[in-house]
């Protein structure tokens, strides 16, 4: 989608520091880390927020819990543990309208979250 700054970094039209893609996902640091691993796990076709999701995405969204999930395992978080987050919409702070999955770990966090 133009003037999407997540389809722009899934295309390589804008750089970022990609720790994994193939035809459906790509995965790169977080430009401003909340955690000592902080990646984005997006899908590269272009879906807005999760209440744009339809069946036709299920298999997509597997693919990126397992790939969090697979990072996870390669920085070495995966026993201590890690949280996996969408953000959707106003009121949890969505600020780039392409999904996203948020794999933080590497500290202790609060729960609930702020
Ligand atoms: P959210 O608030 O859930 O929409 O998360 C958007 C995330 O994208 C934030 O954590 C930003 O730090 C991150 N971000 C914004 N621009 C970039 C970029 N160019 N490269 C990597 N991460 C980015
Ligand atoms: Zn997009």
């Amino acid at each position: 989608m133009a003037n999407c700054l997540f389809c722009k970094i899934a295309s390589g039209e804008i750089p970022a520091k990609i720790v994994y893609q193939d035809d459906h996902v790509v995965a790169f640091e977080d430009i401003n880390p909340q955690a000592p691993t902080h990646i984005l796990v997006v899908p590269k076709r272009h879906i807005a927020t999760l209440n744009d999701l339809t069946h036709d995405d299920d298999q997509l969204l597997g693919e990126l819990t397992r790939r969090a999930a697979a990072i996870a395992r390669d920085r070495g978080i995966e026993s201590g543990g890690y949280r996996t987050v969408f953000n959707t919409n106003r009121d949890a702070g969505q600020t780039v309208f392409h999904i996203h999955l948020h794999l933080l770990g590497g500290r202790s966090m609060q729960w609930p979250p702020g």
